[in-house]
């Protein structure tokens, strides 16, 4: 059982956990004692769960994962230790959340199209927020009417890049979410990176490089999104590059394909990691 993961989601976002009952659920069930919420595009959840960790007297972050777009493709860049009542964050973060909103009305009409009605009030029955539609929510509307089997079934059929129901997202660039990480006293870390499924392997280290040059921190070397065997090769990425590493397990739910929170794994000895760069621990 992990005591760490610094990589969460609740119903701020895509989760299916409260910010409050995600906590106690870290703590109680899983014997987490540091933690990140990060959710898609929103601090929304930061402030419950940085009262009920306090409550329960364990170490929080407060956290995000931004959306952003290379080569084509949806990076997430995960913004650790950020100030969630920054203006500009809540500015540029509000922005996001509406362009989901924006992005979910135009996939219903796709679903319509497809002869599937009602895909929105559907979706959206699956959502505690008004705001912030996911793919994943979607995901849970098409298993719910039995139109598919599971969540991987969902995108590959319908929500994944290009396929049927498919709609993009205006994110700007990686170097933009690093930024405002930045602005908002935060450090940067890549998600996921082994999940990124490029043509060639040059494209990712150039991912990991341009990243690096325009500032960003860290790394996940250790994540629930990700093959354990990719953790080499990030590890590798930490070391070309000097950046800090990082783990979670990106967990949404229960019933979700990924481990339970801390399961993702330990950080690797060795290395600098996230934890010292926000000054909580001394490697
Ligand atoms: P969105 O951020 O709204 O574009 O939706 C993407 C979200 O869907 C991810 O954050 C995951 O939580 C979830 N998801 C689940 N399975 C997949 C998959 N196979 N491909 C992409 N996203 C997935
Ligand atoms: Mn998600
Ligand atoms: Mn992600
Ligand atoms: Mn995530």
């Amino acid at each position: 059982m992990g005591t760490l993961d610094l990589h969460m989601h609740s119903t701020a976002s895509d989760g299916s956990l409260a910010p409050d009952e995600l906590v106690r659920f870290c703590v109680h069930e899983c014997g987490v004692r540091t933690m990140a919420l990060t959710d898609h595009d929103t601090v929304a959840g930061v402030e419950e769960a940085a009262r009920a960790a306090a409550r329960e007297g364990i170490v929080f972050v407060p956290g995000i994962e931004i959306s952003t777009r290379y080569a084509g493709k949806t990076i997430h860049i995960v913004g650790l230790g950020i100030n969630p009542h920054h203006e500009e964050l809540l500015t540029v973060t509000t922005r996001m959340c509406s362009e989901r909103d924006s992005r979910a009305v135009r996939m219903a009409a796709r679903f319509a199209e497809l002869g599937i009605d009602g895909m929105l009030e559907e979706a959206m029955t699956f959502s505690a927020r008004e705001s912030n539609l996911s793919r994943l929510h979607f995901a849970k509307a098409l298993m719910k009417r039995g139109i598919v089997k599971n969540q991987q079934e969902a995108f590959d059929k319908f929500l994944g890049e290009g396929k049927a129901a498919y709609v993009g997202a205006p994110w700007g660039p990686v170097s933009s979410a690093v930024e405002l990480i930045h602005k908002a006293r935060g450090i940067a870390v890549i998600a996921h990176p082994g999940r990124y499924k490029f043509d060639a392997d040059w494209q990712l280290d150039a991912l990991v490089e341009g990243f690096r040059e325009c500032g960003g921190e860290g790394i996940e070397v250790v994540s629930g999104s990700q093959s354990p065997e990719f953790t080499e090769r990030a590890l590798r990425y930490a070391r070309t590059y000097g950046l800090a590493v990082s783990a979670g397990s990106d967990f949404h739910s229960l019933s979700g394909t990924r481990p339970r929170p801390g399961a993702q794994g330990e950080l690797p000895q060795g290395y600098t990691s996230v934890l010292k760069l926000l000054g909580l621990a001394k490697a």
